[in-house]
């Protein structure tokens, strides 16, 4: 499995390209972007769907793009939808076009894996973990030595760290993390050196 990072647009958000054997999924594609596209495309893969970690705006901004350019179904958690769907929260003035709505324990077959969902509340409603082979996509919840933010609409910061704390429990300290913005890290690391949340 070969995971690629992009950082896009103004607030530097992470979207990965996971592949494997030819086939891939997209995560939180934040911005339109040509580079990702022409990404995948030079390495002739079958994107076999996106997910969404969360729904503010600069993790979704390229979703329509990129949905309508290959076609596929878009996942994202449920508890988000007011980010997503016709409400005040959401920002694009279009519904995000998603299809399939995830929560805490629902899992999908991609790329000769298995994913799982988990719920991790606190700076947003919605916020999800998305799990697979000892791998973390941890959207804005966890950060190489930080946390998300709570100092915005639907976020709240006592969740988050009972979220995080759950995090440390549930997960082994070798699981690689990869955030919503900035580098890797580990479970291991992060309870040890997280300025924010300790073990
Ligand atoms: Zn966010």
């Amino acid at each position: 499995m070969h995971i690629k990072r992009f950082s896009l647009g103004l607030l530097r958000s992470n979207c990965y390209v996971i592949s494997n054997q030819g086939h891939a999924i997209i995560i939180d594609p934040g911005y339109e972007s040509l580079e990702v596209i022409q990404y995948i495309e030079g390495e002739n893969l079958i994107v076999d769907l996106i997910y969404i970690t969360h729904g503010h705006h600069d993790h979704v901004g390229g979703v329509k793009q990129m949905k309508s350019h290959f076609d596929v179904l878009v996942y994202a958690p449920k508890k988000d939808i007011e980010f997503m769907g016709n409400f005040p929260l959401n920002r694009f003035g279009y519904p995000i076009p998603v299809d399939v709505w995830v929560t805490e324990g629902y899992t999908f077959d991609a790329l000769g894996k298995s994913f799982i969902v988990y719920d991790a509340p606190g700076h947003s409603e919605g916020g999800t973990l998305l799990y697979v082979d000892h791998i973390l996509f941890t959207g804005d919840t966890l950060f190489y030595q930080s946390i998300g933010r709570t100092d915005i609409p639907r976020a709240n910061s006592e969740i988050l760290y009972h979220t995080i704390k759950k995090m440390y429990r549930i997960f082994p300290k070798e699981t690689i993390i990869y955030p919503g913005h900035g580098r890797h890290s580990t479970i291991g690391h992060e309870q040890q050196f997280n300025p924010f949340v300790r073990l």
